[in-house]
């Protein structure tokens, strides 16, 4: 007696065809599987048992063997349970379907009930692109997977649903493509036009989302960083299907998805604690889950209190805020996340937060704000484009009443200047000026004579790196994005220039 179902696994966010056989032979009763499984795929043992006894049909007895194939893959978690008992179904000649182009991924709770499990986005991608052309799943994930092309995903409730299907045809349907709206809600995230003056922080908030650049923003406590940085959602160019599917992906496998609203449609803002852990900044565990750096794929990491963190889990951002990415690595193998994000830092300039305030009197010593502003590495800080200072609001401009700039019309600056962005960087790997690689710097960030002459100057006053070269003339790319200008001017390089200029005035005094 035999019988062969598809099925799919998951390692990180890497997905694979898993083929599920299973035979049995005369003798002691006995169930064993096979083919590297973890130890909750063990447990299926137990669950599948009393599933198939609550079926009450005449089903394998004897000597059972599950095996999943291709053996040379660790498959870890529960999501074989279904494919398991629909081959014993199969073995046994309850169903006689041909299961070639389908299979069926999900986990069984004790009652039959199909239990919604983790990765079934990226799981549907690559049943889709392996030929498969139907998935059954649990219910709960039906949305979510329905979004994926050239493939029918069936929900299923219900251990029984598939048994009425299989022999009989009915009982069940694809579920239709899911189409969310990507409206952003003003209401919860705020809107820039409650926010009176802040003009050069706006501005320096502006270029860093139409560039996707590193921003930081340094200024006395209740000066409004946090108000400033928690409007940025407002502003941000839309999320493309692609890069919504990426994201998606990532919040899938770490279990983050709602059934209702499946889709990443607007660009991911994760606020994290100073208190979160390398671990759940950059990923991790036995099993590698992605962490906040990687939720925040195609989107905003969100640090407030920047030298309250603790230096070594800042550390360990530098590798994946260089790369865009972050590779996990374990004696079951290696996991790779994507974590191209645009990093938002807050800090106060000092302990007691009014150094370089000039309408209130600091309190620390030299010592202490020396050792505060090191908390932040030259290398972390190398890797943030743009710093700004952020003054507390002068009376008057809290009271003139003027009308400020609403975020949608920032918002369309900043969309202009990246369809600008896609123009330029299409057929290849990079979407935003931040992402520039030194073989194409010179080619896409031409400067006019002035502005080369005048960027000289700078280089050779200010003393700046290679490094700090290559990440002004990105953001000198940018500015002039913004004002639709194809050759970079000396206003754009010199306002580049300018947002690097904090490192001087704090760290380097
Ligand atoms: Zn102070």
């Amino acid at each position: 007696m035999f019988g062969k179902v598809n099925s799919m696994g998951l390692f990180g966010l890497n997905a694979f065809p898993v083929t599920v056989e299973v035979s049995s032979a005369p003798g002691q009763p006995n169930f064993d599987i096979v083919g590297m499984p973890d130890i909750a795929v063990q447990e299926s043992k137990a669950r599948i048992r009393a599933v198939l006894g609550q079926l009450q049909l005449r089903v394998l007895n004897g000597r059972i063997t599950v095996n999943l194939a291709p053996a040379s893959v660790r498959k870890i978690g529960a999501i074989f349970d279904f494919p398991i008992i629909v081959a014993i179904l199969k073995a046994s000649g309850v169903i006689h379907n041909d299961c070639s182009d389908t299979a069926f991924v999900g986990e069984l709770s004790l009652d039959g009930t199909l239990s919604p499990i983790n990765g079934a986005l990226g799981m549907t991608i690559a049943a889709s692109k392996n030929g498969i052309k139907k998935l059954f799943l649990p219910k709960k994930n039906a949305k979510e997977a329905s979004v994926v092309e050239n493939i029918e995903v069936f929900g299923v409730e219900h251990i029984t649903q598939i048994l009425e299907y299989l022999q009989h045809g009915t009982g069940l349907s694809p579920e239709p493509c899911y189409n969310p709206s990507s409206e952003r809600d003003l209401q919860k995230i705020g809107d820039y036009a409650e926010v009176m003056g802040q003009n050069v922080a706006k501005r320096a908030i502006e270029v860093a989302a139409a560039g996707s650049h590193n921003l930081l923003m340094i200024g006395p406590p209740g000066s409004g960083k946090s108000m400033l940085a928690k409007r940025i959602p407002s502003i941000l160019p839309k999320i493309t299907f692609e890069e919504s599917i990426e994201t998606t992906q990532i919040y899938s496998v770490g279990g983050f998805i709602n059934s209702d609203e499946p889709l990443i449609v607007t660009r991911p803002f994760r606020s994290v604690s100073h208190t979160a852990s390398a671990v759940g900044l950059i990923g991790g565990g036995s099993i590698p889950h992605p962490g906040e750096i990687s939720l925040a794929h195609n989107g905003v990491l969100f640090l407030d209190e920047l030298p309250e963190f603790e230096r070594k889990v800042l550390e360990t951002l530098r590798q994946p805020l260089e790369n865009g990415e972050i590779t996990i690595s374990r004696a079951s193998g290696s996991v790779r996340y994507p974590c191209d994000v645009m990093m938002v830092a807050a800090m106060n300039p000092c302990p007691c937060g009014n150094f370089g305030n000039p309408l209130k009197k600091c309190t620390c010593t030299d010592k202490m704000v020396t050792g505060y502003l090191n908390k932040i590495s030259q290398p972390v800080l190398d890797r943030i484009d743009i710093q700004v200072e952020v003054k507390p609001v002068k009376f008057d401009e809290l009271t003139n009443r003027i009308p400020q700039e609403s975020s949608a019309v920032i918002a369309e600056r900043v969309q202009k200047a990246r369809d600008i962005q896609a123009r330029r960087f299409r057929g290849t790997n990079i979407r935003s000026n931040s992402r520039i690689t030194p073989d194409i710097l010179a080619e896409v960030c031409p400067l006019t004579e002035e502005a080369e002459e005048a960027f000289k100057n700078a280089f050779e006053v200010l003393g700046l790196s290679a490094r700090a070269y290559d990440r002004i003339l990105k953001v000198g790319r940018t500015c002039a994005d913004l004002e639709g200008c194809e050759i970079i001017q000396k206003k754009h390089i010199a306002q580049a220039v300018n947002y690097r200029s904090l490192d001087r005035k704090y760290w380097n005094r």
